[in-house]
């Protein structure tokens, strides 16, 4: 049987069971003459009851929605009686699946409609010594012909080795998901100690200026004393913003992010967003180039903003003093694009697109720690895509980096208003 090889390696070399499943069943369909529809179920201790993996020859929506008891049916009984059974005529099969419930019933005729009663059977359960797993089950639905004892005694062999790979499977994906969840934990506990460590920064600091400015043996200066507040008030922002992008991250996390999209002038809500953040950061140049006309897009002008004020406050961060940055928009066909240019340190090829990872954050270059979160792109990134847009950079290290978000142009207001045209 050559198609036993074919089964063989199928269920070695495929790893996953929803892939493996249906090659494995339509290999045995080719193998098994009268075989035309088969399906793989297996059982869920958790609510007892069987559902389809895998088919093949069926419509499997319906047949993904049936839930069978044990008993029920012909895979139902294999599995509670852990018997294969032979049902070698019409009637026989008829009266295996006469006790399926009406809604079920309903669910099976969908998922083999415009085919004729099946006409034989085979059904073997699919167990181990120490645990029941499920049971496979064959049909003859279209062609004269009928299972015969040899197709049981076949059918049980293939039913051991399909059985095993299903538990490696399992324990497969039960492993993923332990790594999953232990990556995670990692992960949790990295952000704890490297958040831990940027808020430290600003705390040392502020507690610095703090401690020395409320010395009674130290009379400062008034200018030093305002110079003082004036670093406690910027600390104090950085610390803010750190604390902002934690809980934005997990309400994104929670899956609570809410777009709420109108009308937006972009040119306007950049320049606003610049000369908010040229205020904030003298020691920098800003300049915003939009061509005449852009249009209006629908976006949540808050959640743009947001995205801009990351971008920009990162071209400064990033760059040093007296830098200029560059704040562009473009029009294509299809979407508007938005970049900030900056001249700073630039990123190396191999961080780019690591950097719309969670906590990612390439050492640094500017020979001083800068603070940050490492959560501010992924949460653009994640406001962006929610607009069905994307985001992304180009860089040269040294040199200058460039980051590019692009919204959709289609919706309310693809053509520039008028007052924006002229
Ligand atoms: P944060 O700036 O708080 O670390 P982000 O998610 O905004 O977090 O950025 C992630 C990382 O991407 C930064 O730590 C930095 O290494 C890199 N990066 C972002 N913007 C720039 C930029 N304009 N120039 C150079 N590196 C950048």
């Amino acid at each position: 049987m050559s198609d036993t090889f074919e089964i063989a390696k199928i269920l070695v070399t495929e790893q996953n069971l929803e892939a493996m499943l249906p090659r494995f069943l339509s290999c045995l369909i080719d193998e098994l003459e009268p075989a035309d529809a088969g399906s793989v179920w297996l059982h869920d201790p958790l609510d007892d009851h069987l559902t389809v993996r895998g088919a093949q020859g069926y419509d499997l929506a319906p047949l993904k929605q049936i839930r069978l008891a044990p008993g029920e049916a012909m895979a139902g009984k294999a599995f509670q009686s852990g018997q294969a059974e032979l049902y070698s005529t019409a009637e026989a099969t008829a009266e295996a699946m006469a006790d399926l419930t009406a809604e079920h019933q309903e669910l099976f005729r969908q998922a083999t409609t415009g085919l004729k009663q099946a006409l034989s059977g085979v059904c073997v359960p699919l167990a181990t010594a120490q645990k029941r797993l499920g049971a496979l089950s064959l049909l003859n639905l279209r062609q004269p012909g009928s299972f015969t004892p040899a197709d049981l005694t076949f059918l049980e062999h293939v039913a051991g080795l399909i059985t095993v790979a299903i538990e490696t499977a399992e324990l497969r994906e039960e492993l993923a998901a332990v790594q999953a969840l232990s990556d995670a934990n990692r992960l949790k506990a990295e952000l704890v100690s490297t958040l831990a460590h940027e808020m430290r920064t600003p705390l040392t600091s502020i507690k610095g200026y703090s401690t020395a400015l409320l010395m009674e043996d130290v009379t400062f200066s008034p200018e030093t004393q305002r110079e003082f507040l004036q670093i406690i008030d910027e600390e104090c922002d950085i610390l803010q913003d750190l604390i902002h992008d934690l809980l934005e991250s997990s309400i994104i996390e929670a899956g609570l992010l809410r777009l709420e999209l109108q009308p937006v002038r972009m040119q306007l809500l950049a320049e606003s967003v610049t000369s908010d953040m040229a205020r904030r950061a003298p020691q920098h140049r800003f300049f915003v180039d939009f061509p005449q006309g852009f249009p209006i897009v629908d976006a949540d002008p808050d959640r743009v903003t947001q995205i801009l004020r990351n971008l920009l406050d990162n071209a400064v961060k990033y760059s040093p003093s007296g830098g200029l940055v560059v704040v562009r928009g473009e029009t294509r066909q299809e979407e508007v694009v938005v970049s900030v240019a900056d001249q700073g340190v630039g990123i190396a090829p191999e961080h780019l697109n690591r950097l719309f990872e969670k906590f990612f954050r390439a050492k640094g270059m500017l020979g001083r720690h800068v603070v940050g979160s490492g959560l501010g792109l992924p949460i653009a990134r994640t406001i962006v895509e929610g607009h069905g847009g994307r985001i992304w950079a180009e860089s040269r290290l040294g040199q200058g980096s460039t980051f590019y978000f692009a919204l959709p142009r289609q919706g309310l207001s693809q053509a520039p208003r008028k007052e924006e045209a002229e």
